[in-house]
């Protein structure tokens, strides 16, 4: 007979852990402190968790481990822009990112093992998808991260913000993700505030109700088309949400805050979706919607049909948004050199769906 597995303690949320606390007759108090030693003090080892009994430790010790993924390799692109490919326990990998700006961090986190997805100018869809990651291998990128970076010299944490905006659709591993950023708002874990956590969805319009009501964290669209048309053939999964439900779920999103907006993404692809007839439309659609909109330079990877808009074409877009007065920003090119910009991350995906092979075979006609 093969013993049980152990549980990861580094996935579970403050809840989980009351709950594993008291599935072998501990007090719920435990979890607060387990939880401080694991992610605030980021330890390995259940020997230096000094406020719990030797006793305790040992029963620790035969039903549950700390296990991350290992890091396989790292690089640091001319920016500053860190990149971390991590290897899972089945030999998935998947890519971490850190963007150094002045006045904060961020860390971008994957959320799946590639991503169902598809969406036609993203290299993350071509590798296909494998998995949806754990709450602890989600919850591990921002230990690692931590611990790699360490602190600045006022004691403070280099990582100020994060985004799930690396692989992955994070909303189809919904109970994941939200354990994972439960601990990056929980203030004996990683306290973040709600503001400085950001999920970037599709949109999966039925789960940013759920959202909303589980784990209210700030949230990212991307939206890239302002007709459906030319969404469905940039993000597939329009034919299935279209534009006009999308954009219903995102007022409700930001309903209850006045002062909460829905930053939507667009990424500008020359001659596909950057005109300034684009812009209007995209002026009209957002007239009633909270948003801020972020244009993101298009980065290209092997084999992409698609092409940068270029910089006079961007700022020209960018000023009919303008003056209609929807807030935007055009999204800085980070960490490119190392393949670590929007939509280049990779990994390396045991693919299940056979996607890259179809698109390699030629097609019988
Ligand atoms: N699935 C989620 C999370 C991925 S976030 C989502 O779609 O939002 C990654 C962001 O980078 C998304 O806005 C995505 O549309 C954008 N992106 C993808 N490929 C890109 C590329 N090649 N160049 C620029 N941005 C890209």
């Amino acid at each position: 007979m093969t013993a049980p597995a152990k549980i990861n303690l580094l996935g579970l949320d403050r809840r989980a852990l009351e709950e594993f606390f008291a599935a072998i007759g501990e007090k719920p108090f435990r979890a607060a402190q387990v939880m401080s030693w694991l992610h605030h003090y980021s330890i390995d080892d259940f020997d230096a968790m000094s406020n719990i009994g030797k006793e305790l430790r040992v029963r620790l010790q035969d039903l549950a481990v700390m296990d991350m993924p290992a890091i396989v390799h790292e690089q640091t692109a001319q920016d500053g822009t860190r990149k971390w490919l991590l290897r899972l326990e089945d030999g998935n990998c998947i890519e971490t990112v850190f963007i150094p700006e002045d006045d904060r961090g961020t860390l971008c986190v994957s959320s799946q093992v590639g991503c169902t997805l598809n969406c036609t100018f993203c290299s993350t869809a071509r590798q296909g998808f494998n998995r949806n990651l754990t709450a602890a291998e989600i919850i591990a990128q921002l230990r690692i991260a931590n611990r790699a970076l360490g602190r600045d010299p006022k004691g403070e944490r280099i990582v100020t913000n994060v985004v799930l905006m690396g692989m992955g659709e994070p909303l189809l591993n919904f109970d994941n993700v939200v354990a994972a950023m439960n601990l990056m708002l929980d203030d004996l874990a990683y306290g973040l505030s709600k503001r400085r956590v950001t999920l970037s969805t599709a949109g999966v319009v039925p789960l940013l109700d759920r959202l909303h009501a589980a784990c209210p964290v700030s949230l990212a669209v991307s939206l890239h088309a302002p007709n459906d048309a030319l969404r469905d053939q940039l993000v597939p999964l329009n034919k299935k949400y279209p534009i006009a439900e999308l954009l219903a779920a995102c007022k409700r999103y930001v309903a209850d805050e006045p002062r909460r907006r829905v930053t939507f993404e667009y990424v500008m692809l020359a001659g596909v979706n950057d005109s300034p007839e684009h812009a209007r439309a995209l002026v009209k659609l957002l007239h009633d919607v909270p948003s801020k909109i972020n244009l993101i330079p298009f980065n290209p990877f092997p084999e992409t049909r698609y092409a940068r808009s270029d910089q006079a074409a961007i700022d020209r877009f960018r000023d009919v948004l303008m003056q209609a007065g929807l807030v935007t920003m055009t999204r800085k090119t980070r960490g490119d050199d190392i393949d670590a910009a929007c939509g280049q991350l990779a990994g390396r995906v045991r693919d299940r769906t056979r996607r890259a092979q179809r698109r390699a075979e030629p097609r019988l006609s």
